[in-house]
């Protein structure tokens, strides 16, 4: 991959380790292009399928619906004549993925910059620098007009905290529970970079398979997908699947796989007593200029980076052309493209896909 292929990435905190296992691998998986990590707050992500059928249960369309919000105990659908449905999260749960439930990072923990709604008055973002980059970057888009900035107030600190300790301890609980009637959760195995080599040495699709994929614990991140050097692999029909025969000497898929064993290289066990994970600096901002899901700043910051020259693309997740609020991620060098993408999509997207086409290209 060459020096000027340096690309900033949105996503979910799974979709974040994802690229931060790549940048820890690159010995093996080769240069990874991601060089800034924007990561989103998340409780839980749904099934664009299940999501679809449950809106069908309510009367509406999803090509009714102008914006979603998840907040105050419930999914909220506002829809383009004016009308607002609330399902309680309740039951919109019953729609979540699998995955979700044994997710233990709420706010992008490996992040440079981690941007939410918690916490933050309405119409702002609340944004986590965790890293010097993170933090230049915040810096530098505020004094550019960008964004601007206001400190966190102590209750909205307590609230992210309080929400973040309710994750990681209802899905502790569940981690257990599946590990005692089930297979490991082996992405909590926290092992050494070297037991990682051995571990992981001999594993295949085919073991992905059968430690990921069929657990229940694959978060569709489309990382198997890029990563394959056979193109084997395919996200279909809401899974990865195989399409061919592995070379006796390949495990790339294994060693990207966000789900598969996590080196404590790349993420310390000490996170899970970290409600904030490690971090800099911590702030209400907004971007006036953007309509976002909630201050903008993730698109603003997107593209500040962008506009300045510190990356050269932008990996972004925006709705699909062909079906209504499908996620579709979008590699692109337009700022336009990066400012049509914002607003959350409450659904799984394999962001990693649109890296695919920039590989192939080199
Ligand atoms: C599945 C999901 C669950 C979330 N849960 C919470 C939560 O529990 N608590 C909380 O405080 N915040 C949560 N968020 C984050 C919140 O919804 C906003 O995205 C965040 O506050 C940034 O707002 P903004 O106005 O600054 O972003 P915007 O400027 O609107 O930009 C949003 C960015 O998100 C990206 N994006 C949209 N959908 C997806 C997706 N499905 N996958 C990856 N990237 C995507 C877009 O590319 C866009 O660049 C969640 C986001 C997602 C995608
Ligand atoms: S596994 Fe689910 S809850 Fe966890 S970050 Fe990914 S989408 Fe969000
Ligand atoms: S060829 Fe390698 S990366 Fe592709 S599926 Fe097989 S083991 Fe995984
Ligand atoms: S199996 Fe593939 S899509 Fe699923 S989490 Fe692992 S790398 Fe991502």
């Amino acid at each position: 991959m060459s020096q000027d292929n340096k690309v900033a990435m949105v996503g979910t905190p799974c979709q974040i380790i994802a690229a931060e296992k790549m940048n820890h691998f690159q010995d093996v998986l080769g240069e990874s292009p991601v060089d800034l990590k924007v990561g989103l707050f998340c409780m839980e992500n749904f099934s664009y399928h299940y999501l679809n059928q449950l809106l069908e249960e309510h009367h509406i369309q999803l090509k009714d619906v102008s914006e979603c919000r998840v907040e105050k105990g419930h999914m909220w659908f506002y829809l383009t004549d004016g009308q607002v449905l609330k399902i309680p999260l309740k039951e919109a749960k019953t729609c979540m993925r699998k995955n979700c439930e044994v997710c233990m990072d709420y706010t992008s923990e490996l992040s440079d910059l981690s941007v939410g709604s918690v916490g933050s008055p309405a119409g702002w973002s609340t944004v986590i620098a965790r890293t010097v980059k993170g933090l230049e970057l915040l810096k530098n888009a505020e004094e550019s007009n960008y964004i601007e900035t206001r400190p966190m107030t102590d209750s909205g600190i307590a609230l992210i905290k309080k929400l973040s300790n309710q994750k990681k301890e209802e899905n502790q609980k569940e981690i257990n529970k599946r590990e005692r009637v089930a297979r490991p959760v082996i992405y909590r195995r926290f092992i050494t970079d070297k037991q990682f080599q051995e571990e992981v040495a001999q594993c295949q699709f085919e073991d992905l398979k059968a430690d990921v994929i069929d657990v229940g614990t694959c978060v569709l991140c489309g990382s198997c997908e890029y990563i394959c050097p056979e193109n084997i692999v395919k996200i279909e029909d809401r899974k990865p699947r195989i399409r061919g025969q592995c070379p006796p000497d390949c495990n790339l898929c294994y060693v990207a796989c966000p789900r598969t064993y996590l080196p404590v290289e790349v993420a310390s066990p000490d996170l899970d007593q970290k409600p904030l994970g490690d971090y800099m600096k911590i702030v209400s901002a907004k971007a006036s200029l953007v309509k976002g899901q909630d201050g903008g700043v993730a698109t603003a910051l997107l593209n500040y980076a962008l506009s300045g020259g510190l990356v050269n693309e932008v990996l972004v997740v925006d709705k699909s052309s062909a079906e209504p609020w499908k996620p579709e991620v979008k590699l692109t060098s337009s700022t336009d493209d990066v400012l049509k993408a914002s607003g959350t999509k409450y659904a799984a997207c394999p962001v990693f896909k649109g890296l695919k086409n920039m590989k192939e290209e080199l």
